[in-house]
């Protein structure tokens, strides 16, 4: 793979930003709206992120979405050095998390707001919302 740095004539390139599909469209629609919507299988009753057809336990293709808890804790995270598109250069470093939501899910999303010093596993945070653009808000963690 091959990077070349963006010019006068290769501006910086738009961010990056989610398509929802069917299965996902409940949990975007949550975002904008200040909710974390979480899938559950009707079928066994657990939940599951992110949105996918089938229930990965039971394999029922029956699911409805919830209003989770915005709380978790830090499961693991990476300090990112490198921007692997230049839409993100420059907020380099930024941290991204994997965190256990008290909801039952894992959720894989940036961390602000918290010095790469202060990071341990099981620090609280908290899901917090980034509007991107009018259709989409974006999840993000911040210290509960
Ligand atoms: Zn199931």
């Amino acid at each position: 793979m091959s990077t070349v740095a963006p010019t006068a004539e290769r501006p910086l390139p738009d961010r990056p930003l989610p398509r929802p599909t069917r299965e996902s469209q409940p949990f975007w629609d949550g975002l904008r709206e200040g909710k974390f919507m979480i899938q559950h299988c009707t079928a066994c009753g657990r939940p599951r992120h992110y949105p996918q057809p089938v229930c990965p336990h039971c394999w029922s293709m029956e699911s409805d979405f919830r209003e989770a808890p915005l709380t978790g804790r830090v499961h693991s995270w990476t300090v990112c050095h490198h921007a692997f598109n230049f839409a993100f250069k420059a907020a380099t470093p930024y941290i991204v998390v994997l965190a256990d939501m008290d909801a039952g899910v894992r959720v894989n999303a940036p961390l602000h707001g918290v010095a790469e010093a202060d990071l341990r596993i099981g620090l609280p945070v908290r899901l917090s919302f980034e509007v991107a653009t009018p259709e989409i808000t974006l999840p993000c963690l911040v210290a509960a």
